[in-house]
Parts: C-alpha cells; sequence; structure tokens
C-alpha cells in the first residue's frame, strides 16, 4: 500500500483542530495537532500523537505536561501559525490554565499532565491525565477534512 492511499483513507476522518501547547524553561512552543481522542472517563485520559520530527516531542518529554487547545473556526489562522503553514505577523499572546499556558479563546483548553508514552512506528502517543478545563463560550470548531480546513457552516447537516 503506498503512503498516498494511506493518507486519503485516513484524510476521509473528519475532525476538529487543536494547538497542543507546553512549556519548557519558561519558554512556549504550539503545534497544530488533529490526532487527539478521550481515552477514559475514569480516570480522565486523553491522548495526542506527536511525530518523531516534530520538535514538540522533546518538548512534551521535558515539560511532562500539555494542554490541548480545540480551535474555533474563526482561528485558522492559529492553526496554520502552529502547523508551520503561515509566519505570524505579531506575537501570539497565550492566557493560563493552571500551569500551563494556554491558546487564548479557544473555546476549550484542557491541560494534561503526561502519564504515560507509547512509541508506536514514526510517532508517540502521549496519555494525558486530565487536571483541568475550561469550557469559553461556544463558537462552532474549525474542521479539517480530505487535507483542507472547512467549518460546520460549509457542511451539509445530515438530520
Ligand atoms: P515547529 O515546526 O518548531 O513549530 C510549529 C510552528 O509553530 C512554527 O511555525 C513555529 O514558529 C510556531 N510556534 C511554535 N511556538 C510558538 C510560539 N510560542 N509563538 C508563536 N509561534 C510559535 N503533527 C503531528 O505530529 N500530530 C498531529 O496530530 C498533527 N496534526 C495536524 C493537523 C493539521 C490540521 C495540520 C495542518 C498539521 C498537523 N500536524 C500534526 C503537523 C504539525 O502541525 C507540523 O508538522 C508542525 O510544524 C510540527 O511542529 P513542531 O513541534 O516541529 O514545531
Amino acid at each position: 500500500m503506498d503512503d498516498r492511499q494511506f493518507r486519503n483513507a485516513m484524510g476521509n476522518f473528519a475532525t476538529g483542530v487543536n494547538v497542543i501547547t507546553t512549556e519548557v524553561d519558561g519558554d512556549v512552543h504550539g503545534m497544530t495537532a488533529n490526532a487527539f481522542m478521550s481515552v477514559s472517563l475514569d480516570p480522565k485520559l486523553v491522548v495526542i500523537s506527536i511525530g518523531e520530527n516534530a520538535s514538540m516531542l522533546e518538548k512534551i518529554r521535558k515539560s511532562n505536561r500539555y494542554a490541548v487547545n480545540i480551535l474555533s473556526q474563526s482561528q485558522k489562522e492559529l492553526s496554520m501559525i502552529f502547523a508551520g503553514q503561515k509566519e505570524a505577523d505579531r506575537n501570539v499572546s497565550f492566557d493560563r490554565l493552571g500551569d500551563l499556558p494556554v491558546i487564548k479563546d479557544a473555546p476549550t483548553q484542557i491541560s494534561c499532565e503526561v502519564v504515560n508514552e507509547h512509541v508506536e512506528g514514526d510517532h508517540a502517543l502521549f496519555i494525558g491525565k486530565v487536571i483541568d478545563i475550561n469550557l469559553q463560550g461556544d463558537a462552532d470548531p474549525l474542521l479539517f477534512y480530505k487535507g483542507k480546513y472547512s467549518s460546520i457552516e460549509n457542511s451539509s447537516v445530515v438530520m
């Protein structure tokens, strides 16, 4: 099976878009990621998947914590900045959730402590124990589907 076929198949799974944030020695680092899911309700666990070449990998290994910031549809530019697709024309400002930096105005911010890491193929899965959650507003989410950004407005609603 070639890589393109695998990518096309995975791209058919529509997702939201997150920016993962962490901090090492006072330096904040962010990375766009859609490989995220809820793992367990009791205890409350989530998982993210980070590529072996991403600089985020070593940062999370050092900090042992990360925040998941679920973006709204108006935050596409931030997704592009933290995916290295666009240069920021000004400093990105962060809020705090406990001792972690979080993306300002992200409708959902989840702070986690790493409780386990599994290296699988060319990615590492970080299991995060949820420490705190901040829900603010009910803005529609930014979506990612077939390799492109989308929004609920652009999708037909299935009843
Ligand atoms: P860098 O390439 O060093 O950083 C990423 C970008 O963020 C850089 O442009 C950097 O300038 C900027 N940045 C970082 N910190 C700050 C800061 N404090 N202030 C301002 N700018 C900052 N990769 C995965 O491994 N897993 C995924 O689940 C995943 N999902 C993705 C989903 C989507 C929709 C997209 C578009 C990409 C996804 N990627 C994923 C790819 C990933 O976002 C990129 O490969 C990213 O560039 C890798 O980041 P890095 O940690 O190597 O950091």
